[in-house]
């Protein structure tokens, strides 16, 4: 089994590799096949043997071999938690539908997390294949939080033939549109309110597809509770950047990359809340 492990957490290092050229060249509109790396200072082509994930830039010292310029510890970081998010989902699901599917929910959220961070976007190379993704994983692996259930029972009781709806609600494709719906609805609202309000874009539709593409993944439950935690990290990364960093109320805070930490902690972790979250 330990060779397993090892090629797995392998795959996750290169797969990892993947998803920076993803963060770099997806928010500048640059293809993610062509042209090969080079140094975004001297643009020398980065050769095969200096591209191994996080050794090479072990083995460089975090600078590049032609013209030293430091590298960001941006791509080691990526390559090791995308190794290690894989090995945390084989050894959790086995080889399963299940490992895979949260091993990809994690990518495009390790993608989209790093792009709000350093471009404030969230591409929708990613967020709208990946909506599209939930949804298809749902016919394979259950999103039934049941929370569907209850708005059946509720509506029941004031017309009795909406009982014939208990068929079809528990049903895991049905589930994961409705966090799709539900957890783009919300950011959407949301937006539109603050915009009113305030005058200013406070939200972009990016944040509207990421928090869809995470609703098709996890259902209605997990996902407002990431839209909660997600806003509660924000509330309290922008007090210290006001309190600490002297920004004012227009600093714009990559909320995407607290919704996107969020999403991935309760997607890997949150499964066991589930049961006690209402309704
Ligand atoms: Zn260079």
């Amino acid at each position: 089994m330990g060779i397993v492990y090892f090629f797995i957490f392998v795959l996750g290092l290169v797969v990892g590799s993947f998803l920076n050229v993803c963060i770099v060249r997806l928010p500048q509109d640059q293809s993610v096949v062509r042209p090969r790396s080079h140094c975004p200072h001297c643009g020398t082509l980065i050769r095969a043997y200096d591209n191994i994930p996080v050794l090479s830039f072990l083995i460089l010292r975090g600078r590049c071999r032609s013209c030293r310029a430091p590298i960001s510890p941006m791509y080691p970081l990526v390559e090791l938690f995308t190794g290690l998010l894989f090995l945390f989902c084989v050894n959790l699901y086995g080889l399963s539908p299940e490992a895979l599917k949260y091993a990809l929910l994690g990518s495009g959220l390790i993608v989209l997390i790093f792009t709000d961070l350093k471009f404030r976007l969230l591409p929708n190379e990613i967020t709208v294949p990946g909506m599209a993704l939930g949804i298809l994983f749902s016919f394979f692996v259950p999103v039934s939080d049941r929370t569907l259930d209850s708005f059946v029972v509720l509506l029941t009781a004031v017309s009795p033939r909406a009982e014939g709806l208990l068929r079809w609600s528990s049903l895991s494709p049905v589930n994961s549109l409705a966090g799709l719906i539900f957890g783009a609805g919300i950011l959407f609202v949301v937006g539109e309110i603050y915009f009113r309000l305030r005058g200013v874009e406070g939200m972009g539709l990016g944040d509207v597809k990421m928090m869809g593409l995470v609703g098709a993944f996890v259902g209605l439950k997990l996902t407002f509770l990431t839209i909660l935690v997600g806003s509660i990290l924000g509330t309290l990364v922008g007090l210290g950047e006001i309190l600490f960093h002297q920004r004012d109320l227009k600093y714009e805070l990559p909320f995407g990359t607290f919704l996107g930490c969020a999403a991935l902690l309760l997607a890997l972790f949150g499964t066991p809340l589930v049961p006690y979250l209402l309704p």
